[in-house]
């Protein structure tokens, strides 16, 4: 399969490690340092301490790219549009796309580019981060599940046996179910993400008093919004689910938006909890806690230097 990945960071060059092994990958990004690393040296992949070199193409140049049977999209939510519309000439007329990523609202940005029946949607709970240029670390994970956007399932079919040719566990499920996983992850991510990265602290702290109150807050109005968009999600349920999670992760475990934080990226914010405040407007349902962590996040992003 002829495979473009727009957007080699952290989990484009993740999945690149794994899907050059069957596939002809090409990273796209416009991160000249990091693209010429890898043209140079190889993708340089770390995994449980042991380092690999693989050797995907990479371009900045997204004419090198073009007309690919699937591309995926591994960009921030926020820059899902901006990068679509930037590298129009990677999607034929044919080609599937896939989206992976967090956030609210990546469907309707790439629908603006690809026909919907060549769309496919999905999560996955793999994580990875950038060392530095051509040099990432893949931190393990288990799952891919992915289904279209549409009705059709075949094209899923497709990508999913080329996914699993190479290693990645993935399952397939119809737009029903793939727009709850979606919402499901979101849900989580809204409780704990910028929680984490507005007090500076573990994750798994925020099962202490006052913190676990805190993200019950956060993920109530999530669910409630979710229940107004017609999802049939319960409170209780998830609270205990993010209990779980929390329970389960590594002592030094830090959210992503931490990461951006921490690194002075803008974040996801207005693709997780900022989208919640703005389907609740639209649903009549109160959101006052997401939105004052909204005001927080970007109070943060404004003062970086
Ligand atoms: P990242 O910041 O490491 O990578 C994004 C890449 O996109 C960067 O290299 C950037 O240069 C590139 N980019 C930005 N604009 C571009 C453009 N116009 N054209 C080409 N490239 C462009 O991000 P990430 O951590 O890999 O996350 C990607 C998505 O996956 C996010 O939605 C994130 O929430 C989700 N996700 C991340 C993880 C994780 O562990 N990192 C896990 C699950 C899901």
């Amino acid at each position: 399969m002829k495979i473009s990945i727009l957007g080699a960071g952290a989990m484009g060059c993740m999945a690149a490690g794994f899907l050059v092994k069957r596939h002809d990958v090409t990273l796209v990004d416009i991160w000249k340092e990091h693209i010429d690393a890898i043209n140079k040296n190889g993708l340089r992949v770390r995994f449980q301490g042991e380092e690999t070199t693989v050797h995907p193409k990479a371009t900045t140049d997204p004419n090198e790219a073009k007309d690919a049977d699937l591309v995926i999209v591994f960009v921030k939510s926020t820059q899902t549009a901006e990068a679509l519309e930037k590298n129009r000439v990677l999607l034929g007329p044919h080609t599937l796309v896939l989206s992976l990523q967090n956030g609210y609202g990546n469907d309707q940005d790439i629908m603006k580019f690809a026909p919907k029946d060549n769309i496919i949607m999905g999560t996955t709970d793999r994580a990875a981060s950038v060392l530095g240029p051509g040099f990432v670390n893949n931190s393990g994970g288990r799952y891919i599940h992915i289904g279209p956007l549409g009705e059709d399932m075949s094209g899923a079919e497709k990508v999913a046996a080329a996914f699993r040719e190479c290693g990645l566990d993935t399952s397939v499920c119809d737009n029903k179910h793939v727009t709850e996983m979606i919402w499901d992850k979101l849900i989580i991510n809204c409780a704990n993400n910028a929680l984490v990265a507005l007090l500076d602290i573990n994750t798994p702290l925020l099962l202490e008093e006052h913190l676990s109150d805190s993200f019950k807050m956060l993920l109530g109005e999530s669910v409630k919004v979710a229940r107004a968009c017609g999802l049939p999600f319960e409170e209780s349920v998830y609270v205990d689910k993010n209990i779980a999670l929390l329970k389960s992760l590594s002592k030094e475990a830090r959210t992503s938006m931490w990461q951006d934080v921490n690194k002075k990226r803008r974040t996801e914010i207005d693709r997780m909890n900022g989208a919640i405040v703005k389907l609740g407007r639209e649903k009549g349902v109160p959101t006052p806690c997401s939105e004052l962590v909204v005001h927080l996040i970007h109070a943060i992003e404004n003062k970086y230097v």
